[in-house]
């Protein structure tokens, strides 16, 4: 078996045990491939292991791949910082946006969503551990964002995600995800029809599976280690 291969059955065999033992239904934690970083043709290997799902974090290194995959194309999720002038491309090439933050960059979509597609799939992303240096939304401005995106009408709003900052043990993993599944607990109980929650990477989807995930997002666990990034 390829490298590639045992990784995605290793991985898989993750949120099974975890689902058990959160008791969570089986399948109730869709896998999104991070695919940041990797070629066109790494891509291609993990659809035929199966994987229909992957998420990109810069649009023109994304659009590359989409155009090279554009002949069986999977469902492509934006998962990364949106710039205002990045909104058009992102509304015309993507199934899903997990990062948004800003009440202009959430009208930008609905408004460059084309008639033809069916509405985008939204995410609004929460800074879960309250760091100065990351983005999303503060718990307190989360509800007005909410009903707004909910009225937009090219976009479905889907529910919430987050990264938090990085904590080795299950329990500190655990106490902003289960922050994060609380805030979208307050969301439906006022009336918000969401059924998403984005969280979980490579070194906290047990946690976030036992605390509600109902999308993990995977990158380094299935392609490996990413090189540095550059600055
Ligand atoms: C890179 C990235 C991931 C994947 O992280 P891994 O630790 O490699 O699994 C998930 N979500 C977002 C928003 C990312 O930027």
């Amino acid at each position: 078996m390829s490298n590639l291969a045992s990784r995605i059955q290793a991985i898989r065999e993750r949120i099974r045990a975890a689902e058990q033992r959160g008791g969570r239904p089986p399948g109730s934690v869709t896998l999104l491939a991070v695919s940041k970083t990797q070629p066109a043709a790494t891509i291609r290997e993990a659809m035929t292991l199966g994987l229909t799902r992957f998420g990109e974090n810069y649009l023109q290194e994304a659009l590359d791949k989409l155009e090279a995959l554009d002949d069986n194309p999977p469902e492509w999720h934006f998962i990364g910082p949106i710039q205002s002038n990045k909104t058009r491309l992102i509304a015309e090439n993507f199934s899903w946006v997990h990062t948004v933050e800003r009440p202009k960059i959430a009208q930008r979509l609905s408004a460059q969503r084309p008639l033809g597609l069916p509405p985008l799939n939204i995410c609004l992303q929460v800074n879960i551990s309250g760091e100065a240096s990351k983005s999303g939304l503060s718990p307190d401005e989360l509800p007005a964002m909410a009903t707004q995106v909910a009225g937009l009408s090219r976009l479905r709003l889907r529910g919430l995600m987050a990264v938090p900052a990085p904590a080795q043990d299950f329990e500190a993993q655990r106490r902003p995800l289960a922050r994060l599944r609380q805030l979208q607990e307050a969301l439906i109980r006022d009336g918000l029809d969401l059924d998403t929650l984005s969280m979980g990477m490579s070194d906290d989807l047990e946690a976030a599976v036992h605390e509600g995930a109902t999308l993990v997002r995977i990158g380094t666990a299935i392609f490996g280690p990413r090189p540095p990034k550059s600055t």
